[in-house]
């Protein structure tokens, strides 16, 4: 039988109708921000509804008005996947010498468990209101198909505020056209919903109000047809994109990012590049970065 409701730290999973799961990220006043104790939350609950065989489709969903700020910088909670939480088999440790330990958390936790998701065998459906930044793309790049309210708006900050070339799971030129992806990365610039619509990026747009009940709809018109049928559409789209070089350009982009991160480090001592920060943030992490030289000095 399919669990009716679970909650997680920051993860709710719900059946709002049958065949239907329903992950909801449960963080409204940080944005729904993914840190380590929502990553594997997520993991989790597509664990469940993918082991379920009374689950056929899965949503995911966020709380309040925004559906995801990002990847979560506020160095709350833990900042390390135990290693009971790890996925991956790269091994070895997350607190690792130079670049390794850097490389092997970001390789866990944005890389391959994303991957993963995307790879989850049943469908996916993202239902997004509100802001989606920088790391927030790559949750909702992980769906098959993306239905968003009129107010969605889609942000990767990481080029031009950061000195990254991109988000860790680079699928940029695969949501859109290369002048458009370039566009988009090197002006930081919002992509409304009407035009990440005319993208391709996303399938329908619908008003606020009926966001959760036009989501359903649509998952449940997927959950009604042969799930084994619905498992293989979804491989031969995925398998399609893989062998038109998705994957391939996507770690080479996951790599291009790692260089973004070391230059940073090298030039500043912190992973990202502060001169480009807008000057909030960069005052921000300025503190961090003085006080971590104050224990280093220590
Ligand atoms: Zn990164």
């Amino acid at each position: 039988m399919a669990t009716e409701r679970h909650e997680y730290e920051q993860v709710i999973y719900e059946v709002p109708a049958p065949k239907v799961a329903r992950i909801v990220m449960n963080r409204p006043k940080r944005g729904n921000a993914q840190g380590i104790t929502m990553t594997y939350d997520l993991d989790n609950a597509f664990k469940r509804a993918c082991h379920d065989d009374d689950i056929n489709v899965i949503i995911l969903a966020g709380a309040g008005d925004h559906w995801s700020a990002g990847h979560d910088l506020s160095g709350e909670g833990p900042d390390l996947p135990s290693r009971e939480q790890t996925v991956g088999l790269w091994g070895g440790s997350y607190q690792g010498k130079g670049w390794a330990g850097f490389y092997a958390r970001e390789k866990e936790i944005y890389l391959e468990i994303s991957e993963r998701w995307r790879n989850a065998p049943k469908p996916t459906i993202a239902e997004i209101q509100g802001s989606v930044i920088s790391g927030g793309m790559i949750l909702a790049w992980t769906c098959d198909l993306i239905v968003c309210a009129e107010d969605a708006r889609f942000r990767d900050a990481t080029a031009a505020e950061m000195g990254i070339a991109g988000v860790e799971f680079w699928q940029h030129f695969h949501e859109m056209s290369a002048r458009q992806a370039k566009e988009w990365l090197m002006t930081g610039d919002w992509l409304t919903a009407q035009e990440a619509q005319r993208r391709g990026m996303v399938n329908r747009v619908v008003p606020r109000e009926e966001l959760s009940a036009r989501t359903l709809e649509l998952a449940q018109t997927i959950a009604a047809k042969n799930p084994l049928t619905m498992k293989l559409v979804k491989q031969a789209v995925n398998f399609a994109q893989d062998a038109s070089g998705r994957k391939a350009a996507q770690d080479y982009g996951f790599h291009l990012h790692q260089i973004g991160h070391m230059q940073a480090m090298l030039v500043s001592g912190f992973p990202i590049d502060i001169e480009s920060l807008p000057p909030k943030m960069r005052a921000n992490v300025e503190k961090v970065v003085a006080a971590r030289r104050a224990a280093a000095a220590e």
